[in-house]
């Protein structure tokens, strides 16, 4: 077992995962960068199209070896559950790989990675209770039922914000319905989804069940999605990649889920608990630097309370800890990408010029040497039309807007092209249950923000995307419905009249 760590893997380049085994990639090389430095601290290969090909092979083989094919459901949970506890053995350093390549807090990805053997035994349970029905065809002599099959081979392809958490979405139901997985991470961020590989082989799963190819969304993910022997992609990204999946993979007609970006809005109502919807806003954006699809990025303020909750939040935000991710002081770490915080910059200039009025932040930090630091952002009376209020940033930066009623509201929230999540924060129950039925938005929390669980179905609308994660719809995503009609009547009938039941 090598146990990759952030010393061993130090200058070095990372391999791939083939077949249940480590092989150095013939491709060239990708620098990865440590965000809090700026510098390059490992290499990660873009794979040549053959090494996605042999990938492809040894999931296709896996779905034809009967150490994988001919285990029984129960067989599958348990070696689950055993990778799980592996899984658990190992999650701090998962979690400091994790950080080293996205630069996010380490509680936060200590967080993300103990919940990744939450996953595994949730869905393990789910192994051998996935099952067909018996439908009452109304054909007295014959037997109707379905059986729910794996697909076969699943892409998953996943972005650099949370890499293991992301995939792991995809991977346990995927498991449990007994499916092989070639996975790509970004090639940003790598390292925790390589060092993940020796786990799954030492809990016990054939070669080929789990591979893991890495390299540039142009050349390995573009070969792998269109590639023939793939039979699903679950993807998770940027909408415009998802446009170019969805795309590629329609060639071969293979069926996509497409987990996309946001603009969610995060309400406060006048009659809320305004400290508690002050704390949801800073959680809701400021949180993971504002690098999660949730991101609660357009905050609406009713307009008798909006004076009152801007500077609630502007005292908050002066408040952040910007700095080392691993120091517990922290609150906000640096970037994961040099990109970010272009577009972070970007951003800022095009929303002064639209009229929106910066009341913290806007630029970087002094004194923290050249990590991809930013302050934490916010802008005040911000409209709907303007870009800050139309695209993700994907980075540390709020706008607020003004709402005068439930109405106008609910017109402003759902003028959006993105539809993933939501919050409201009110006291009135009924206001906040007429805001669940009308807002555009695959998830709504309540007096609460960014609070997943795996049991709790996730996923978008509109340009956020299709197709669900986590709770049983996730197995719904990852297998199909086979249909068998038996005839127990022994009768023989006429072979021109097609046997449609009257
Ligand atoms: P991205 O779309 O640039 O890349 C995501 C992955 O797709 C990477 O592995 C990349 O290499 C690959 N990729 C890029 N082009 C490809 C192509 N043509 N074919 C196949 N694969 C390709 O996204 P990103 O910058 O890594 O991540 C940020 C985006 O991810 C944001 O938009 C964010 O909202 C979204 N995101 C969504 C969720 C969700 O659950 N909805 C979660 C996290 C991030």
């Amino acid at each position: 077992m090598t146990r990759f760590t952030t010393d061993v893997l130090e200058g070095t380049c990372l391999p791939i995962f083939l077949g249940g085994k480590y092989v150095a990639s013939k491709g060239p090389e990708i620098d990865s960068f440590d965000p809090k430095t700026g510098q390059p601290w490992c290499k990660i290969p873009d794979c040549t199209p053959d090494e996605v090909d042999a990938a492809v092979n040894a999931a296709s083989e896996a779905m034809r070896d009967a150490a994988w094919c001919d285990l029984t459901q129960s067989q599958r949970g348990l070696m689950m559950l055993k990778l799980a506890d592996i899984v658990d053995r190992e999650a701090a350093r998962l979690a400091a790989l994790e950080v080293r390549e996205n630069g996010k807090l380490l509680r936060e990805m200590e967080a993300l990675a103990n919940a990744l053997p939450v996953a595994l035994r949730y869905f393990a349970g789910m192994a051998d209770k996935i099952e067909g029905t018996t439908i009452p065809v109304n054909k007295p002599d014959v037997l109707n039922f379905t059986i729910r099959e794996p697909l076969g081979v699943v892409a998953v392809i996943v972005p650099w914000n949370s890499p293991l958490f992301m995939m792991m979405r995809a991977l346990a139901p995927c498991l449990a319905c007994g499916n092989a997985v070639v996975v790509k991470p970004s090639e940003h961020a790598a390292t925790g989804v390589i060092a993940f590989a020796e786990l799954v082989v030492e809990a016990g799963f054939p070669p080929g069940v789990f591979n893991v190819v890495t390299g540039l969304g142009h050349s390995v993910g573009d070969a792998l999605i269109r590639h023939p022997g793939v039979d699903k992609v679950d993807f998770t990204g940027g909408p415009a990649t998802g446009r170019l999946i969805a795309k590629g993979a329609a060639e071969n007609l293979t069926p996509t889920a497409l987990e996309l970006g946001g603009k969610s809005p995060n309400v406060v109502c006048n009659d809320a608990n305004l400290d508690a919807a002050v704390t949801g806003v800073i959680s809701g954006i400021f949180a993971a630097a504002g690098q999660t699809c949730v991101a609660g990025s357009r905050c609406f303020v009713q307009s008798d309370v909006y004076d009152q909750v801007v500077e609630m939040i502007v005292e908050r935000t002066r408040d952040i800890a910007i700095g080392d991710p691993c120091d517990d002081a922290v609150q906000l770490g640096p970037l994961s990408l040099w990109s970010q915080v272009e577009k972070v910059a970007e951003f800022v200039q095009s929303a002064t010029s639209q009229g929106a009025r910066l009341v913290h932040g806007g630029g970087r930090p002094e004194g923290l040497g050249d990590g991809w630091f930013v302050e934490p952002t916010v802008f005040a009376d911000v409209t709907n039309d303007m870009r800050i209020a139309r695209e993700e940033i994907f980075g540390p930066v709020l706008g607020i807007l003004k709402f005068e009623n439930d109405d106008d509201l609910i017109e402003q929230a759902n003028d959006s092209d993105f539809a993933l999540a939501s919050g409201i924060w009110t006291r009135d129950i009924n206001r906040a249950l007429r805001f669940m039925r009308r807002i555009h938005a695959g998830m709504v929390w309540i007096n609460t923000y960014r609070s997943p669980s795996i049991m709790s179905p996730s996923g978008g609308f509109k340009h956020s995307g299709y197709g669900k994660h986590n709770g049983f719809p996730a197995i719904e995503e990852f297998s199909r419905i086979k249909t068998v009609v038996i005839d127990h009547s022994g009768i023989s009938q006429d072979p021109f009249v097609m046997r449609v039941t009257k």
